[in-house]
This record gives C-alpha cells, sequence and structure tokens, in this order.
C-alpha cells in the first residue's frame, strides 16, 4: 500500500512538524558561513507552499553536518533560514535550539501559514541515538509529522522515526511532503514494473557498495551497462590484466555471479571493451587523511583486452560510449547510478557526459523515464548542465541505494499508510 501524503491531509491551522534535508555544503568567507549549492533547500518547496497556502503553521527540522552532539557555530542552520526565506519571498523565523520552553513558545506564537525553523537536531546527541525523551520533546512541537528528507530516511533517527512514533500514538496523522512523494514514486513505482526496454547504468568506485542493487535489478533489467571503477572487478574476474586500477580483488566472485545471473535472466550484460588510461604518478604529497596523491599522466584510449601494469583505467573509452548509447537510445526506462570515470578531472569526465546526453536523448526523443539515482550521477548531470532534462534526480545519497536494494527504509516505514 502506498503511503500517506500530505496533500491528502488536512492541514488548515494545524502545526505541521516537517523533517526535511537542509544538509547543505557550506564554507567559511570573512568569518561568516556561506552556503555553495542551496539544491536541497529548492527541493522542499513545492511542499512548503503548499502548506502555506493551506494555512499551516509549519515547524521545520532538520541536521547540518556532524556535530556529535554539540553546539557548533559553524553548522548552525541560521543561514538555511535566511536563504530559505529568500527563496520563498516570505520571512522564515528561527529558533535557536529545537526542543525547549523558548522553542515551544516560539511555536505557539506561529500564526497560520508562518515558517520557523529549528536549530540543528544534531546539536543534541540523542538525535541520532533515536531517544524516546528527545521524541517526545521534538512531537509537544507538532500535531501533524511530516518528512520531506528522503536523503535522511534510512536513518532510524529520533527526528526521522521517534516522533513519528509519538505522533502516531496520538492520533496525529505522520505523511510524506511532495518531494518523499516523487522519490517513492520513481525509485519505487516506476520500476516495479518498468516499461521495456529497461536500462540500468551502474558505475562509480565499487562493486561492494551495489551489489545488492546489482542483484536486485538483475531480476528487472533488460540491460545493464557497467561502468566507473567497478568495471575493473568484472575485468579481472574474466582473467583480464587491469594494471593499476581501482579494483576490488576480493569481489571477482560476486562479479562472476552477477554474469552468471544475467546470462540466466537473458540479460544483456555489457562492460566496458575500451577505455582511457592514464599512469599514475607518486607527487610525494598526501592528502588529509594521509594517503599518497598520484598525478594522472600522459591520458590516451586503451582498445587492447588488456591494461599495461603501469597504468589505470579511468574512463570508458569512446567505442563503449558509442555502444552504452546505442543501447540507451532504445530504452523506455533508465536507472543511471554512478559515474563512467573518474568525471571531477574533465580529462576523464567524457564518457560519463556521453552516457548522460544519451540518457536526455532518450527522455526526450523516446519519451523514455529517466531515473538518476542519486549520489554523484546527480552530480555529473548538473555538472552537464542536463540535470533539468531527465524524468527525475533522487535526492537520496544512500538512501536511495538502499531504497534500490528493496529495504524498507525506517524514515518511510514509519509514515502512515495512504488511506
Ligand atoms: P560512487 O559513490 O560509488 O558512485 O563513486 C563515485 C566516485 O567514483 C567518483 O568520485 C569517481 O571519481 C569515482 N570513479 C569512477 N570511475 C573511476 C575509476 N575508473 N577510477 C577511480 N575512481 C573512479
Amino acid at each position: 500500500m502506498g503511503k500517506l501524503i500530505i496533500k491528502d491531509v488536512e492541514v488548515s491551522g494545524k502545526r505541521v512538524l516537517m523533517r526535511v534535508d537542509y544538509n547543505v555544503p557550506m564554507a567559511a568567507q570573512n568569518g561568516q558561513m556561506v552556503i555553495n549549492d542551496s539544491t536541497r533547500i529548492k527541493e522542499t518547496l513545492p511542499t512548503l507552499r503548499h502548506l502555506i497556502d493551506r494555512g499551516a503553521k509549519v515547524v521545520l527540522m532538520a541536521h547540518l553536518g556532524r556535530p556529535e552532539g554539540k553546539r557548533e557555530a559553524s553548522m548552525s542552520l541560521r543561514p538555511v533560514a535566511v536563504m530559505l526565506g529568500e527563496m520563498l519571498g516570505l520571512p522564515v523565523q528561527f529558533a535557536d535550539d529545537c526542543i525547549g520552553e523558548a522553542v515551544e513558545k516560539q511555536v505557539a506564537s506561529l500564526k497560520n501559514g508562518e515558517i520557523l525553523l529549528l536549530e540543528n537536531v544534531r546539536f543534541y546527541g540523542e538525535e541520532e541515538s533515536n531517544d524516546s525523551g528527545f521524541s517526545e520533546k521534538l512531537a509537544v512541537l507538532g500535531d501533524i509529522f511530516a518528512n520531506d528528507a528522503f536523503g535522511a530516511a534510512h536513518r532510524a533517527h529520533a527526528s526521522t522515526v521517534g516522533v513519528a512514533t509519538v505522533i502516531a500514538k496520538r492520533g496525529g496523522a505522520c505523511c510524506g511532503g511532495l518531494l518523499m512523494e516523487r522519490e517513492l514514486q520513481f525509485l519505487g513505482d516506476e520500476l516495479e514494473n518498468p516499461e521495456r526496454p529497461f536500462v540500468v547504468i551502474l558505475g562509480g568506485a565499487k562493486v561492494s557498495d551495489k551489489i545488492k542493487v546489482i542483484d536486485r535489478l538483475l531480476e528487472k533489467a533488460d540491460v545493464f551497462l557497467i561502468g566507473g571503477a567497478m568495471a575493473y572487478t568484472f575485468k579481472l574476474a574474466d582473467g583480464i590484466c587491469i594494471g593499476k586500477s581501482l579494483v576490488e580483488p576480493d569481489k571477482t566472485e560476486v562479479a562472476n555471479a552477477a554474469i552468471i545471473k544475467a546470462k540466466q535472466k537473458g540479460v544483456t550484460f555489457l562492460i566496458p571493451t575500451d577505455n582511457v588510461i592514464a599512469d599514475p604518478v607518486d607527487t610525494g604529497r598526501k592528502n588529509r587523511k594521509g594517503r599518497a596523491i598520484f598525478d594522472l599522466q600522459n591520458p590516451r584510449v586503451n582498445t587492447a583486452r588488456d591494461i599495461p601494469e603501469e597504468s589505470e583505467g579511468v574512463d570508458i573509452g569512446p567505442s563503449t560510449a558509442a555502444a552504452f548509447a546505442s543501447e540507451i537510445s532504445k530504452a523506455k526506462t533508465i536507472l543511471w547510478n554512478g559515474p563512467m570515470g573518474i568525471f571531477e578531472d574533465s580529462r576523464f569526465a567524457a564518457g560519463t557526459f556521453a552516457v548522460a546526453q544519451a540518457v536526455v536523448d532518450a527522455t526526450k526523443n523516446n519519451g523514455a523515464k529517466s531515473i538518476i539515482g542519486g549520489g554523484d550521477s546527480v552530480k555529473a548531470l548538473n555538472v552537464a548542465g542536463l540535470g533539468s532534462e531527465v524524468s527525475f534526480m533522487s535526492t537520496g545519497g544512500g538512501a536511495s541505494l538502499e531504497f534500490l536494494e528493496g529495504k524498507e527504509l525506517p524514515g518511510v516505514a514509519a509514515l502512515g499508510n495512504a488511506r
């Protein structure tokens, strides 16, 4: 059964306590914290406008960074309140805390259609431990609980689960916001019975992060396209020399199992036939984690089966990009998670951008539903300026992957069912 959504709940004059994902990237500038990317704030505007238009009293909860249960000035949500106000063209009040008498007073003085953003819930360690006393204190601030923070729904915290439990016990509605509704629709319903051909594109750093997603989607997909560093584990499993490429040698059996399953299910399963390679040269410098920094020199296309010992695969090659684009052009449903190469370096971004363009073309020309499963593929599409030309880009990273694995996310499970 579907989940209860805010548009099916009577909110006029009610205090709607809503969890949002305002974990935005910030940096210090002239002694002040400045928001670098406001996408997460923008994503909540439809739900907020819906609530304002219907005269709800909106109380927003969110976390920012990892303050580990302590007040940390650089992780205050105050700058978010300012930016949200600018985006809405309305005043947004800010509470200096997320629980306690002063906050309760501020909530009590809210008029219909007004918004109050609470201070970072992670200033309390009880947030992440899903403490029941802390959940009670949050829950006194709302009549209705709403959750628009899909990106935080894979964690059972007080502001995502505990508070919902308290409000539900009191008989209050617990529902998803409009963004949550879209996430559940695209990552859930649309992929349940996808229109065919259904093409899954997976890339990124590691096979191990995506084993369960691969296994589950092999049940549904017609075509699997594998790029990124992940592909080298598949190549190694096939006895191909992968030089210094990023690889998980202990996951070759998993890779083989996926290939066997694909054959059994009749899924077309493509791994790169050519690659962009480069030679890693130690710079003698170390990164913040103390690991050696390598310069990737002499980038070139490698069409041979093996990658030279001294080289590293950093992107899919042009023939692979063309083969992938050809499969994508026939798709009616596309799910993409993970870049095809080290796209952050423009020398190794061509494969990822070619796939991005093919996904956009299939969306436009074929009416394909194109679903971008969060994380770095969303970043890549935005860098390519193509973010608005796909059907849906998930706002969740880890949450999207867990959802695609078929797990029920605790923050989703805590919501009531559709009436
Ligand atoms: P993920 O979070 O698993 O989707 O991984 C994304 C990261 O994978 C990005 O930072 C890419 O730079 C990285 N990546 C993709 N392809 C490669 C590759 N061939 N070698 C090393 N890293 C890669």
